[in-house]
């Protein structure tokens, strides 16, 4: 399947085993239509960054992959990591978890808005870097005078991160705990922004109240393998796995969740 029919993600018994041997994912079946907002909801340890770095091509070359993850129907499995980043290359946009070890340090904040895009194929001047900060809530004048990383809080540089992955508006969005440095309100409002810079976003989450802000469809994923999936407002109403129930209920008991 190719072209236009196919979906924007599909696994297919999709399955990661680390070089110690850790199966970090234990046969994954997935499918992403294109134009839907994704959910991967799990505890830590589950699999979730491993999923994404499976999609990106970032896993320890050692580590063994098997079954089918499609992009755009294309296969990436058995692919060389050359053929991945060609594959990504204004395609894939990725919100990374850790903002600090995804910014240089040793450039300024915009300077990684604009690598963003400069690697997407696309240049853009230091004033558009700006106001995509600005759009996601960060104060002008810190964006003016505060130039360095290390001068910026984790839930600044979190957004540093969202505006260089979506800074071309690509067609898929990955995103690994995207708002997790940042409070309930302005969560919401990143969230809100980052769903509408992507066509088809998926998010890697412990967090089931993002989940629940911005997926249309929800994937419960423990220990490598799923568990559940649908549509959002499907499990959030009426959860089928004893263990969605679970999450649901701790979620719901913490105010994690509305309702
Ligand atoms: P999550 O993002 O849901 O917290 P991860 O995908 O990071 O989960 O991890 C899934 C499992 O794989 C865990 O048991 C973790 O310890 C293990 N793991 C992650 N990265 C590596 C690695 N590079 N080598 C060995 N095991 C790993
Ligand atoms: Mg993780």
């Amino acid at each position: 399947m190719n072209g236009r029919s196919a979906p924007a993600l599909a696994a297919r018994a999709l399955a990661v085993t680390y070089p110690d041997g850790t199966r970090a994912l234990d046969g994954l079946d997935l499918t992403v239509e294109r134009g839907r907002s994704l959910a991967v909801l799990g505890e830590s340890g589950s699999g979730k960054s491993t999923f994404l770095a499976a999609v990106l091509g970032l896993l320890p070359s050692r580590a063994a992959v098997t079954g089918s993850l499609t992009i755009d129907g294309i296969e990436t499995v058995g692919s060389s990591a050359r053929e991945l980043r060609k594959l990504r290359r204004g395609r894939i946009g990725y919100v990374p978890q850790d903002p600090f070890a995804a910014v240089d340090p040793l450039r300024p904040v915009v300077h990684h808005i604009r690598f963003a895009a400069r690697a997407a194929g696309t240049k853009i001047d230091a004033a558009t870097a700006a106001d995509r900060l600005v759009a996601l809530g960060i104060d002008p004048e810190t964006v003016r005078t505060r130039r360095w990383p290390h001068t910026w809080s984790g839930g600044m540089l979190q957004r540093a991160c969202i505006a260089a992955a979506t800074i071309t508006a690509p067609p898929l969005v990955l995103a690994d705990e995207p708002t997790s440095a940042l409070d309930l309100d302005t969560g919401d409002t990143v969230l809100r922004d980052l769903r509408s810079r992507a066509t088809t976003l998926i998010i890697v989450t412990h967090d089931l109240h993002a989940a629940a802000v911005v997926a249309d469809d929800l994937a419960i994923l423990r220990n490598g393998q799923l568990i559940e999936s649908g549509r959002a407002d499907d499990i959030l109403a009426a959860p089928q796995h004893p263990y969605t129930q679970s999450l649901l209920a701790a979620a719901r008991a913490t105010g994690g969740l509305d309702g």
